[in-house]
C-alpha cells in the first residue's frame, strides 16, 4: 500500500476523501513514494473555516507567546534537519547538501519570526495638535494562504507560514503537489512547536485549489511562487476577489563577466549558479554576458562545467541532481533541441548523461550555448534545467542594456575587480536583487525577496519588513483626551486639529 499525503485541517492530519489522486515520484529512480490527494471543495471550505475560527483567538495571543513558538519552531527544524533533507532529496532530487540549504534558508526565516516583537511595531507621534497624538498599529488581516512551486519545498512555505502566523494571522497552505512531503514533515514540525489547531491548515491540489482560495470570501490575502503564467492568473483572480495578493514569479537571470574579474572565482561561482539544482532555481544564472577580453573564457568555463558530476542526490559528491519529473526532463531537451535548430552553438551538450545505478532518472548535464541572441527561444524562455546561454557584448554598458531590455528583473551579478564598474552596475541595472561577485543574491531574511519587473506582482516581498506590511493592516490611530477640568467650547464645525 503506498501512503497517502495528508490534509492538515483544525489541528489533525486527516485523509481527503477525493476521487482524484497524483503520485509523488523519486526524480532520480521513478519510485512512488506517496499518492497525494486534490483535496474537494467541501475540504477546502472546511480549511478555511478552521482557520477563521482560530483567528478569533489567535489574534488576541500575546506577542511573547507567538514568538515563543517560533523559537521552539527553530529547534525543531535544527534537531530534523537531516530527516528533512532525506525527505526532500527523495521527492525533488537536488543533492543532500542543496536540500539542506533549502531547509536551512526557510530556518532563517522562522528565527526571524522569532524576533516579531521587534518587527511588528507601530509608530507614534505625540502632540500632533493640541493634546493629541497619533500612532499606528499593525493589525492581522484573517486568514492568509500561501502557494508553492516545486523547486524549494521547504523554503517557500518557510517564507509564507512562520511570518503570517507570527503576525497575528491564520494561515491554509497549498504546497506543490510534485513533492508536497518535506512540506508536510515541516507542518507537524509547527504543530509540535505549539501552533494550536487550526492556525495553520493545509490542502493538497492543483488548478482547482488554487482557484478556490483565489475565490474565497474568507481569504485575506494570497502569497504565491511559482510560474510567471499560472502567477499572472493568480494575481488577478484573486485580486478582483478583493484580496491582498503578492506573486514571486518567473525569472532569466544574467550575469556580467568583465576581464578584471578573479577568473577561479568567477569560473567556480558561475558554474555553481548556473548548473546547481539542476539550473531549477528562481535565481539561477541561465545567461553569462562575456564582456571585451573575458570572451576568450569560454573554454574554460566549459572544463569548469565538465568537472561536475551529474547523479542520485543521496550520493555524496553529486553536484547535479535530476530534473523533477520526465515531463520537465522533456521539455528541457525540446529547448535544447530548438536552441540548436536556431543557430545557437552547443558547446556542452549533457543531454542522456550515463548515471550509473539511477537509469531511469530525469537527468540533463550540464549544457551551454553560444552565440545566443535575444530572439531565441532559449533566450527568451526561462528553461529551468542546467542549460546556459553565453552572450558576447563588447562594453559594460552594453550587456546593462541587454539586461535592462528582458522583461524579468529577479536578479543578476557582475563579476569584477572594479569598484567603480561594479558601482556604475549596481546603478544602472533595472533588476531587483543584484548580486556583486555573488551569483545568486537572495536577501537573508532581515532584507526582503525583492525581484522585480515581470518576474514579481504585487508590491510587498515575502519574508523581512516588507512582509510584515503585507499580512498586517495599519490602523492609524488619533486620540485626544479630555480632563475633568476641561470646559465645552462651541459646537466647532471646521474640523481641523
Ligand atoms: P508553477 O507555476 O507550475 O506552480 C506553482 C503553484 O501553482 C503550484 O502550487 C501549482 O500546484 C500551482 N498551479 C499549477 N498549475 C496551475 C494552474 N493551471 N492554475 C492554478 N494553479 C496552478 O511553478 P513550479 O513549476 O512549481 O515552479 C517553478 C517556477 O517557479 C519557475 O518559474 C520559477 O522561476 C518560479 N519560482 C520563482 C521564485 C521567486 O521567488 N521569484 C522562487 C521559486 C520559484
Amino acid at each position: 500500500m503506498t501512503t497517502t499525503v495528508k490534509l492538515l485541517i483544525n489541528g489533525e492530519f486527516v485523509e481527503s476523501r477525493t476521487e482524484q489522486w497524483r503520485d509523488v515520484v523519486n526524480p532520480a529512480t521513478q519510485e512512488v513514494l506517496a499518492r497525494v490527494p486534490f483535496a474537494t471543495g467541501e475540504e477546502i471550505d472546511a480549511a478555511v473555516a478552521s482557520a477563521s475560527q482560530a483567528f478569533k483567538t489567535w489574534r488576541k495571543i500575546p506577542i511573547g507567546a507567538r514568538a515563543r513558538i517560533f523559537l521552539k519552531y527553530q529547534q525543531l527544524i535544527r534537531e530534523n534537519m537531516k530527516e528533512l533533507a532525506a525527505i526532500l532529496t527523495a521527492e525533488q532530487g537536488k543533492t543532500l547538501a542543496d536540500a539542506e540549504g533549502d531547509v536551512f534558508r526557510g530556518l532563517e526565516v522562522v528565527e526571524h519570526a522569532a524576533g516579531i516583537g521587534n518587527l511588528q511595531l507601530g509608530e507614534l507621534a505625540n502632540n500632533v495638535a493640541g493634546g493629541v497624538d497619533t500612532y499606528t498599529l499593525l493589525q492581522p488581516l484573517g486568514v492568509c494562504a500561501g502557494i508553492t512551486p516545486f523547486n524549494f519545498p521547504a523554503m517557500i512555505p518557510l517564507w509564507m507560514f512562520p511570518m503570517a502566523i507570527a503576525t497575528g494571522n491564520t494561515f491554509v497552505l497549498k504546497p506543490s503537489e510534485q513533492d508536497p512531503m518535506v512540506t508536510m514533515r515541516l507542518c507537524e514540525l509547527a504543530l509540535e512547536a505549539g501552533v494550536p489547531p487550526g492556525v495553520l491548515n493545509v490542502v493538497h491540489g492543483g488548478e482547482a485549489a488554487v482557484n478556490a482560495i483565489c475565490d474565497h470570501p474568507d481569504i485575506k490575502a494570497v502569497s504565491f511562487v511559482g510560474s510567471t503564467r499560472i502567477g499572472t492568473h493568480v494575481y488577478n483572480r484573486a485580486s478582483q476577489a478583493g484580496k491582498r495578493v503578492q506573486c514571486m514569479m518567473g525569472a532569466k537571470n544574467h550575469a556580467i563577466v568583465l576581464p578584471d574579474a578573479h577568473k577561479e572565482q568567477t569560473l567556480n561561482n558561475l558554474a555553481g549558479a548556473a548548473f546547481g539544482a539542476a539550473g531549477q532555481r528562481c535565481m539561477a544564472l541561465s545567461v553569462v554576458i562575456l564582456v571585451g577580453e573575458a570572451q576568450g573564457w569560454l573554454p574554460d568555463l566549459v572544463a569548469k562545467a565538465e568537472t561536475l558530476k551529474v547523479g542520485g542526490g543521496m550520493e555524496s559528491g553529486t553536484d547535479v541532481g535530476p530534473l523533477i519529473s520526465c515531463a520537465a526532463l522533456d521539455r528541457v531537451s525540446s529547448l535544447i533541441e530548438r536552441g540548436k535548430s536556431e543557430g545557437a552553438r552547443l558547446v556542452l551538450d549533457g543531454r542522456n548523461p550515463a548515471v550509473a545505478g539511477y537509469e531511469r532518472g530525469n537527468f540533463v548535464g550540464p549544457t551551454i550555448f553560444d552565440g545566443v541572441t535575444p530572439q531565441m527561444s532559449i533566450y527568451r524562455e526561462e528553461i529551468f534545467g542546467p542549460v546556459l546561454c553565453v552572450v558576447h557584448a563588447a562594453t559594460l554598458d552594453e550587456a546593462i542594456a541587454l539586461i535592462n531590455a528582458n522583461p524579468n528583473g529577479n536578479g543578476t551579478a557582475i563579476f569584477t575587480r572594479s569598484g567603480a564598474a561594479a558601482r556604475h552596475f549596481q546603478e544602472e541595472i533595472d533588476v531587483g536583487q543584484v548580486g556583486i561577485n555573488v551569483p545568486i543574491p537572495v536577501p537573508v531574511p532581515m532584507f526582503s525577496f525583492t525581484g522585480s519587473r515581470a518576474s514579481k506582482l504585487g508590491d510587498l516581498g515575502p519574508y523581512g519588513k516588507q512582509v510584515v506590511q503585507f499580512y498586517t493592516q495599519t490602523k492609524t490611530v488619533t486620540q485626544r483626551w479630555f480632563d475633568e477640568g476641561d470646559v465645552g467650547g462651541a459646537v466647532n464645525t471646521t474640523i481641523t486639529l
